[in-house]
């Protein structure tokens, strides 16, 4: 391991920003996946000046330097795996402006998206990427990791918001990328090379994101189905239909059974329910889009279907989706949720077959796997629940997952809609990508040619994710 002369971190940041104590550097040391690695240290820099410092002095003495925002992401992918300094961009969290006139704003990347929401929701304006976890994920996370969430479907992904950014590059260099306009054909877009990049080729300072108007109106709908089949065909139906859902979130058996365990919501334990919604700023133009996705839900045999404008009754029907991800780790007593196959994208028609051999795959390798996501945007999540202290469970998510990622390719679908990739999906990610992995290795190395900024990640993610870093979870037998 090398040192790190921490008298130099401390000049730059202050004592009180630098962490080294061993709890510090355990905590550090995971995010929301299954892995787990500890840093040398935790240094939380303020403003744009200190990540240039502390960029150039890990660039000059070959320390990685692996970016954070709140650690929310599924796949282990600020996990230091080779060391080096977690840099803790929490503190840089001031919202810089909101530009009515010019529809954007620009914001520091520490903001929390729930945050910046609130301060947009004065001027009747919202950002709409906004994950699942939008309550604690930071934008230069939500960028890093290309983030999207429920609204998706209408109003796209990260990608689709970034006008531009500030980076600090590994050798420290500040660069300008992209702009503040909506329309930009001036060369390479740099900017949107940064989105999913996952911390490998600079550190976001300063992001400066698009936003839309909020609807005066949002209807949203329930509907049950016996079949995942018929379910799955649904969301296909809706998407061609020529309708714009602002929401299409479907949720399986095993996530019923979850949000009802652990949330007693009596919900019929149906196979497969979707959620829909609609929104906009004339009301006889949601009621249209609604009635249209409830003749496709009855089409398929959809039933118990009911919507409501009320935003009480909006707030019941969504809330066992809202609260799935708790929900699921206490599906079992035994058994943990883990995100490993946790998201991948296929195109609509084969979202039934896709949700359908989640299952039989769960089924053949004795773990319990869910079918769940934001479906209206092709996303497809996972959850593998099993009992993490025994070997035999995770030889079979191994081989789970194998076979998950085999039918997502042969339907050409991608190892990841929104959660990235990490060290979980990298092994599904190099074949996926084996013929573009050259051209990535050649951006990284011309960006960062120490490979300091998060090494180990993207094309030089390790395929044997098992045992490549230490996991969370001590494994018994
Ligand atoms: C309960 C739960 C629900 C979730 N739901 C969703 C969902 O609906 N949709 C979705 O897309 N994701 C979801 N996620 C995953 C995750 O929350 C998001 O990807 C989120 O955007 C990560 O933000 P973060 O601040 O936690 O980033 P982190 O996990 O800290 O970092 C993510 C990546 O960004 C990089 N990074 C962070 N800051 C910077 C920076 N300033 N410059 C350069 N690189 C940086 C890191 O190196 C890392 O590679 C969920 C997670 C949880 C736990």
């Amino acid at each position: 391991m090398k040192t790190i002369d921490q008298t130099v971190l401390k000049n730059i940041v202050g004592e009180n920003n630098i962490k080294t104590d061993p709890s510090d550097l355990y905590a550090y040391g995971s995010d929301a996946s299954v892995h787990h690695a500890f840093p040398w240290a935790v240094v939380r820099p303020e403003n744009t000046a200190q990540v240039q410092e502390i960029l150039k002095y890990a660039n000059q003495n070959l320390i990685p330097v692996i970016p954070r925002g709140s650690g929310s992401g599924m796949c282990g992918q600020t996990v230091p795996i080779h060391g080096g300094i977690v840099l803790d961009m929490k503190r840089m969290n001031k919202i810089l402006e909101i530009n009515l006139a010019d529809v954007y704003c620009r914001v520091q990347p520490g903001v929390i998206d729930d945050d910046l929401n609130l301060a947009l929701k004065q001027y009747g304006v919202f950002y709409p990427p906004t994950p699942a976890s939008s309550r604690i994920a930071t934008i230069g996370g939500e960028i890093s990791n290309n983030a999207s969430g429920v609204r998706s479907v209408k109003y796209g992904a990260t990608r689709d918001a970034v006008l531009g950014m500030k980076v600090v590059l590994a050798n420290g260099d500040l660069v300008t990328l992209g702009t503040r306009t909506r329309v930009e054909a001036s060369g390479y877009q740099l900017h949107k090379l940064m989105v999913g990049s996952e911390g490998t080729l600079g550190v976001i300072v300063e992001a400066t994101l698009s936003f839309v108007p909020l609807p005066e109106f949002r209807c949203m709908g329930i509907a049950n189905f016996d079949s995942l089949q018929d379910a799955g065909e649904t969301i296909g139906d809706i998407m061609a239909s020529g309708t714009i859902p602002s929401m299409l979130e479907l949720v399986d058996s095993v996530a019923i059974k979850a949000v009802n365990k652990t949330m007693n919501l009596g919900l019929k334990e149906v196979a497969a329910a979707l959620i829909f919604e609609a929104d906009g700023m004339v009301r006889e133009a949601v009621d249209y889009e609604i009635n249209k996705m409830t003749a496709i839900c009855k089409k398929h045999r959809g039933k118990d279907i009911r919507s409501s404008y009320d935003s009480k009754e909006r707030a019941k029907i969504f809330l066992g989706r809202k609260k799935l991800f708790p929900a699921l780790s206490k599906y079992d007593d035994n058994l943990a949720s883990t995100s490993l196959a946790d998201d991948m994208a296929v195109p609509y028609s084969k979202m039934a077959e896709m949700a359908g051999k989640i299952h039989e795959i769960a089924d053949r390798h004795n773990i319990v796997m869910t079918a769940y996501g934001h479906c209206g945007s092709g996303c497809m999540h996972t959850k593998i629940l099993m009992d993490t202290r025994r070997k035999d469970q995770w030889a079979s998510a191994k081989k789970a997952i194998t076979e998950v990622y085999e039918f997502v390719r042969s339907v050409n679908g991608t190892t990841s809609a929104e959660h990235g990739i990490g060290l979980s999906k990298a092994q599904a990610f190099k074949i996926e990508k084996s013929d573009s992995l050259n051209m990535l290795a050649a951006i990284k190395t011309a960006l960062d040619p120490n490979n300091i900024l998060n090494p180990g990640k993207i094309s030089q993610a390790p395929e044997n994710w098992v045992t490549a870093t230490n996991l969370r979870y001590s494994v018994n037998s």
